[in-house]
């Protein structure tokens, strides 16, 4: 079967996503990129808890499916959309996670400020219009808001990650969901006190004094390589 391991990698992602109940047996789909035009992407209509490398379809990034006897997702051109915006990422997860999803029919918003996980790796999710599901008009939405982040709520509907791996996508819905979780909880609890501005600038920018040094070295390097250079030419 051609690229086994990457549809045995989608297959283990879309299982482990029905496993911790970030999604029904009929919800989500998983893509990854194959080399630079293709993706392998979970099907339509199967019991996704136990889904199979074999089932995993491959498709062009023009949307021509290389596996037709397999259904491709009715997500298809959403994540297609998605890996032509960001060619730097490889993995696009989607999922109708119910606490994160809750929040794509409130007017609240996910708070990634409550504690130091969420705000690292999530930072500031972007927000979507609602479309209709499996549209040319969401795929439209989604893929342009990928433009502005790696975390995208989409109104009405559920939430989209991608990532550089399959890993960095899941962790970015596994925090997402647990992050809605905390928000919600939190807002039971009654008061409550979010990290300060300058607590998030510190989690987020590096510490400037590593930065500095970085440079130092990298300035050394390049004086040395020089003077190296202009002796062999002298
Ligand atoms: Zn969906």
């Amino acid at each position: 079967m051609d690229y086994y391991a990457e549809r045995e990698e989608v297959a283990y992602f879309m299982r482990r996503l029905y496993d911790k109940n970030l999604t029904t047996c009929s919800g989500g789909n998983v893509s990854l990129k194959l080399g630079k035009d293709k993706i392998c992407i979970t099907p339509s209509g199967l019991d996704k808890g136990r889904i199979q490398p074999e089932q995993i379809g491959i498709i062009t990034l023009e949307g021509e499916n290389l596996t037709p006897e397999l259904k491709p997702s009715i997500e298809t051109s959403m994540h297609i959309a998605v890996h032509n915006m960001r060619p730097d990422i490889q993995a696009v997860v989607h999922a109708h996670p119910v606490t994160a999803s809750s929040f794509t029919a409130s007017e609240i918003k996910i708070n990634t400020a409550l504690i130091a996980e969420s705000a690292v790796i999530l930072g500031t999710p972007i927000f979507t219009q609602y479309a209709k599901q499996g549209s040319t008009e969401l795929a439209k939405v989604v893929s342009a808001a990928t433009a502005q982040g790696n975390i995208i709520i989409m109104a009405n509907h559920g939430v989209l990650t991608v990532g550089e791996t399959l890993l960095k996508a899941f962790d970015r819905i596994e925090v997402l969901e647990a992050s809605a979780k905390i928000t919600l909880y939190t807002e039971l609890l009654g008061p409550k006190r979010a990290l300060s501005d300058s607590q998030l600038t510190e989690l987020i920018t590096p510490p400037k004094a590593n930065v500095n040094d970085e440079k130092k070295l990298i300035d050394f390097i390049v004086n040395q390589v020089v003077e190296q250079i202009l002796k062999m030419n002298s």
